[in-house]
């Protein structure tokens, strides 16, 4: 047992260390991937691969809007962690031209449409490219970061991408996070001592206030049930992968 950590904790170390090495041991070097949004969950997640499981690769999305913090912390996980196979995917230029031609730079204030429209070719699209021919990902949720995901599990089938993900943090609580960091001195965004206890891009994550949810300042303009870029709700990939996203393709009708 780790002398910084308690005994529950420490057993949901040991926990996520054994779905790591299962999502290892079922899948092969390339066909699994951890999908690193380098936010506080995933930097514990980055740690622990580097220590247990370093044949694990992972991406980045650069949306092409993240906060200078962000790609600080990128910068410095890859220079802390030299074992890490670590991935940077960013956004095809035809369709952030596009879409910013055709709506505005920040459209996806303007309604939930938009905002998707923003999320599927920064964010979605990208994904897909980083998830092609692969057998299983990653992810750092936990169950109760959001109301749309208090059921999620350990290993689950992601039909969305027809693939299976791995959620090893599932069970884990902020202060658990927080307590493996501190623990492990490991790197995490400045933000996050800014009141940002979630962070996306910078025009759609803001600080929240004392007792607010932690997702309260990711796309506060918006129903908290709606809150998700699709990253993990199954969100339909473009299938014409060619062919320059037109904004009005995928919207909702
Ligand atoms: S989070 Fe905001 S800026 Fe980033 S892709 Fe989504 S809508 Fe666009």
């Amino acid at each position: 047992m780790s002398e910084l950590l308690t005994p529950e904790l420490d057993a949901k170390v040991a926990n996520t260390i054994a779905v790591l090495q299962q999502a290892a041991a079922e899948n092969s070097d390339t066909g699994l991937v951890f999908a690193n949004s380098l936010g506080a969950e995933d930097v514990v997640i980055t740690d622990l691969i580097s220590k247990h499981t370093p044949q694990i690769g992972m991406f980045v999305l650069d949306t092409g809007r993240l906060p200078e913090e962000t790609l600080k912390l990128l910068t410095d996980v890859q220079a802390l962690y030299g074992n890490l196979k670590v991935q940077v995917f960013y956004p095809e230029a035809a369709d952030v031209e596009e879409y910013v031609q055709s709506n505005g730079v920040n459209a996806f204030y303007e309604s939930q449409a938009m905002r998707k429209g923003c999320c599927f070719v920064r964010k979605i699209k990208p994904l897909k490219r980083a998830l092609a021919n692969r057998q299983a990902w990653i992810t750092g949720l936990r169950r109760e970061q959001s109301v749309t995901r208090d059921e999620i599990g350990f290993k689950e089938f992601d039909e969305g991408n027809g693939i299976d993900k791995f959620n090893p943090l599932a069970d884990w609580t902020e202060a658990d996070i927080w307590a493996y960091i501190r623990a492990h001195k490991v790197p995490y965004n400045a933000l996050h001592d800014q009141h940002y206890p979630s962070i996306g891009c910078a025009p759609c994550t803001r600080a929240v206030a004392e007792g607010e949810d932690v997702r309260a300042g990711r796309w506060w303009w918006e129903n908290p049930e709606t809150r998700e870029c699709g990253l993990h709700s199954g969100a339909p990939a473009n299938k014409d992968e060619a062919k320059p996203v037109n904004v009005m393709d995928f919207l909702p009708k």
